[in-house]
Order: structure tokens, then sequence, then C-alpha cells
């Protein structure tokens, strides 16, 4: 008989996903007998829930809010990459070796930030100062600043608490304490004027999730931005936010979050199976989401099957 490998996204709450389609179709496409599915875990489960993964039919798994961090004691080790973002975990894997299983924490939204940003050419146009402001103060934004340092920017971050967004910007700075660069997300005019120096804006708060009249700025402020700055919103659903549209308009060059999904899920079956993700029936599966999406179908399907929200 064949054995149905598997792996699944662990958080809580977990209704709105893309991963599962995204991931059932790339090992569809790679002809892997696996399915993955939605893992939603209690708080106190959690730790019951990673020592699961050991079982021989499990291929790995993905983590996301709230577990990101609180994975890391219970994984055997974490990847420099993971340790870079502070200890933030969005991936699983497994490791065999001669005295058994052991589970690696890896962090797969860095590369994906990294590589969309690349694409965009965000750090080609550079004129001034090689900045990048990240909006928001959560395990997203922790990757935004380690992409920052990694790509010789100077990281700024902009929270509605910015001793929260202070102590994020430390932690993932290894303590290299940072020269002011938190600004309290309320405040416009300071935001307005350390956008005039912006190279990189990135939205790493949900604001704007099902909803594409929601900004996480006033939107008039993308007109301090310079000339040839980059806009990328990890939010996905929509695929063009209200501020991916406003920063179009403005002739920024700006990007949904639907890229960043696919490049870190890539990474994340990669690491699960060995093998180079099918991108194209990824990317295919994501749309289909997003059209999904789009006409209410989704949430629709969600309801049928009795899926929280
Ligand atoms: P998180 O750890 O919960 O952090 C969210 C951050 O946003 C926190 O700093 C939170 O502030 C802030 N925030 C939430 N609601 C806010 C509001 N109404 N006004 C101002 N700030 C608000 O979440 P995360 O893991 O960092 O994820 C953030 C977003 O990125 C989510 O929408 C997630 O789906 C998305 N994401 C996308 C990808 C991708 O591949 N496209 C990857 C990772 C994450 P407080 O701490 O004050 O609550």
């Amino acid at each position: 008989m064949q054995v149905i490998q598997r792996a699944g996204l662990i958080g809580q709450p977990l209704a709105h996903s893309w991963s599962p389609a995204m991931q059932n179709a790339a090992f569809v496409a790679a002809g892997i007998s696996a399915q993955y599915t939605l893992w939603e875990t209690e708080p106190a489960h959690l730790a019951v829930r990673i020592a699961s993964l050991r079982a021989p039919d499990v291929l790995g798994a993905n983590v996301t809010i709230p577990y990101k961090a609180a994975v890391v004691p219970l994984l055997d080790a974490i990847t420099t990459g993971a340790r870079e973002t502070g200890g933030a975990v969005n991936t699983i894997a497994r490791e065999e070796t001669a005295s058994g299983i052991r589970l690696i924490g890896h962090n797969t939204d860095v590369p994906a930030l990294q590589r969309v940003l690349r694409e965009q050419q965000a750090w080609s146009s550079g004129s001034g100062e090689k900045r990048l402001l990240v909006l928001g103060a959560g395990g997203a934004a922790r990757a935004a600043i380690s992409v920052a340092l990694r790509e010789g920017a100077d990281p700024w971050i902009a929270a509605r608490n910015p001793t929260v967004g202070q102590s994020v910007l430390a932690t993932v700075q290894q303590h290299r304490m940072p020269d002011n660069n938190v600004i309290d997300l309320l405040d416009t005019e300071a935001l307005g004027v350390a956008l005039a120096k912006t190279q990189v804006l990135v939205n790493a708060t949900p604001i704007g999730t099902r909803d594409p009249t929601a900004a996480p700025i006033p939107l008039a402020l993308l007109g301090q931005l310079p000339q040839g700055a980059v806009v990328c919103d990890m939010v996905y659903n929509p695929p063009e936010t209200a501020l991916v549209r406003a920063a179009r308009a403005y002739g920024l060059r700006a990007c949904g979050g639907m890229l960043m999904l696919l490049y870190q899920g890539a990474e994340a079956f990669s690491l699960w199976t060995g093998r180079p993700a099918p991108l194209a029936a990824m990317r295919a599966a994501l749309e289909r989401q997003a059209q999904a999406a789009a006409t209410g179908d989704d949430i629709r399907k969600r309801r049928d099957s009795d899926t929280t929200d």
C-alpha cells in the first residue's frame, strides 16, 4: 500500500490560508504522494504537535501566527537564517541522523522577500540612502529587517507600539542598537519625513487583508517616497491592496504578497522533498485562490465545510 506523506500548517486561526491549495498543487505536479492540511493548534497542544512531526510519514510543517517564536525551544536546532531574524521560524524540516530524527527550524520568508525585492530591482535605483522601512513589528517585520541587513540597507520600523518596534529592531540587529530608526505608525508627520528617504517600503501588518479599501498608512503619504522607490505589501488577499494600487498610481513599482507567499512556499517544498518546487503549478493554484476570494467562493466553500473563520 502506498503511504501518503503529510505536511501542514501549524497556527491558530488558520481558515484563510492559501498554503494547502499551493502545496497540494505542488505535490500533484511533482508526483509526490502527500497531503498538506491545516493543523490548527491550541497553545497547550503545541509541544505535542511539534513532537508529532517526528513520525515517519511526516515531510515537515509551516508555522504561522502565533507560534513563529514559540516553536523554537521545541526544535533540535534553527538555521542561521532563522537566528538572524531573532528566532522567527516559519518552516520546520526533518533531518534523518544516525541517532534519529532532528527537527530544524528555518525562515523561508527572508529569502522569499529578498527574491521579490530583487526581482523588483528594489536596490538598483539607488540614489540617496539605502533604506527599508517596514510597517508592523511582528514575525514578518523581523524577516523584512533581516532582508534589509542582508542587502546592506538601513532598517527602519513603524509600529503602533514603538517600544515593541525598538525591541524587534534591536533583537534582529543582534543588539547593534539602531540610531532612532523607530517611528510611531500613527505619527503621520514623522512617517512623511522618513518616507522621503525610503527606498523600500514593506507592509508587514495585516491591514488590508480581505478589505480592498484599508491601508496601514494614509495613502497620500506615498507621494513622499522618492522616484524609483518600491512598495511591497505582504498582504496577499486581495492580490492588489489599496496600498499597492495607490503606489502604482503614484508611478512607483509595487507588489502584493502573493509572490512572497509563492517563494516562501517553494523554499519550504524543497526543504521537505529535496526537489525543486514546481513553481508554475503553485502559482496557478494561488491564482485560483485569488479568483475564488474575489468572487466570495472561498468563504462559501469554507462555510460549507464548517471551517472557522
Ligand atoms: P504578527 O506577528 O501578528 O504581527 C502583526 C503586526 O502588525 C504587529 O506588529 C501588530 O501590532 C501590527 N498590527 C496588527 N493590526 C494592526 C493595526 N490595526 N494597526 C496597526 N498595526 C497593526 O503577524 P506577522 O506574522 O508579522 O504577519 C503580518 C502580515 O504579513 C499578515 O497579514 C500575514 O498574513 C502577512 N504575511 C505574508 C507573508 C507572505 O508570504 N505574503 C509572509 C508572512 C506574513 P501589535 O503587535 O501592536 O498587535
